[in-house]
């Protein structure tokens, strides 16, 4: 009988990394999640805890890292990665897209396995062409509050292109566009559980700015959808999975006002900076190289995010952090 798969998932406890522990379990792979727990939470993985294919490491990936036993696949998924996370703390960010994703490929050199990492349409900071395709090179300040996160991700990807291209190691590369679902932490500072937090519990939405700036939201499973077939594809150049619809942060907050059934009113609060403008990817290169294409509307994605929110306990929802924005550093 041929033996089970086995893949690391860095990051495993949190948003993105939960997901794909669950997708990988589901295509019956041994799942070795790790995470330090910075970000991430027990609860998105809990429910692994009892199979005998999962197992847990609970390991910051910018350490050394030693896992035992012969490897397939290792994602590294590892990273603050909401502006609100990332300006919390910036050097432990710029640790884990250089120091861990160097201990992934040391890993994956070793035990031969085939490295996937994530990176983001940060990469691409404020752009100037739009929409965003792989062959454009960005427009980042590499001194500003998102230089920890954006150079920290681009970096990775150097790093990782070296390893492809002076050790032959096979590797994959996704540019990962705002995505949103079930598991997002409510006070991560991102739009999508701010927003949704801020009408249930009856507060104003804020919007940063005058609402004008985009953003093209992506439901998790279709990114998952995606990423599963990048890693078993053989393109190892960059590839943009996210969702081209593109919405104005004014027209989100309407939605949501409107999906949370509540009549908030929203506020506006200064624009962050370097906050880029406009962002909706170029997804020619996944629909050709892995046929791939979201396929979960807004409206219907937003429904079930929805549900999620709504089924949190009162604590949860409470809790005081939410719309703590101490650490935003505004104009
Ligand atoms: N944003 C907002 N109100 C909030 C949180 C975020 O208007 O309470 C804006 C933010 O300034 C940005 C957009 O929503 O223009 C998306 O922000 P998010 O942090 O979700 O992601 P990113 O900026 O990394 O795309």
């Amino acid at each position: 009988m041929e033996r089970r798969k086995r893949i690391l998932i860095t990051g495993a406890a949190g948003f993105l990394g939960s997901h794909l522990c669950d997708r990988f379990i589901k295509e019956n792979y041994h799942v070795i999640g790790m995470d330090n727990l910075i970000t991430g939470r027990l609860k998105n993985i809990e429910h692994l805890f009892k199979l005998e294919n999962f197992e847990f490491y609970n390991h910051d990936v910018s350490k050394y890292i030693h896992v035992p036993g012969e490897l397939d696949y290792i994602l590294h998924f590892a990273s603050p990665a909401s502006p609100i996370d990332y300006l919390k703390i910036p050097i432990q960010t710029l640790k884990v897209g250089s120091l861990g994703i160097h201990n992934c490929l040391g890993l994956a050199k070793v035990k031969g396995a085939r490295v996937l990492i994530a990176s983001t349409s940060e990469v691409y900071g404020d752009p100037t062409v739009h929409p965003q395709p792989e062959e454009y090179w960005g427009n980042v300040n590499p001194v500003g509050p998102r230089g920890v996160y954006d150079e920290a991700k681009r970096f990775q990807e150097a790093m990782t292109m070296a390893y492809h291209t002076y050790h032959g190691l096979e590797t994959r590369i996704v540019r990962i566009f705002n995505t949103y679902g079930p598991r997002m932490r409510l006070n991560d500072g991102r739009v999508l559980p701010a927003f949704i937090g801020q009408a249930l519990r009856g507060e104003d939405l804020t919007i940063f700015g005058d609402g004008s700036q985009t953003r093209s939201f992506c439901y998790v499973d279709d990114l998952v959808e995606g990423i599963y077939r990048l890693l078993h594809s053989d393109y190892a150049e960059p590839v943009n999975i996210g969702n081209p619809d593109e919405i104005t942060i004014g027209q989100f907050a309407e939605e949501i006002i409107k999906l949370t059934n509540t009549d908030q009113k929203v506020v506006y609060h200064d624009l962050p900076i370097n906050d880029p403008k406009q962002r909706q990817p170029n997804i020619t290169k996944a629909k050709e190289i892995l046929g791939w294409e979201p396929k979960v509307s807004r409206s219907e994605g937003l429904k079930l995010t929805y549900e999620y929110f709504c089924s949190l306990s009162e604590e949860e929802l409470r809790h005081k952090e939410h719309n703590n924005f101490d650490n935003y550093i505004v104009k």
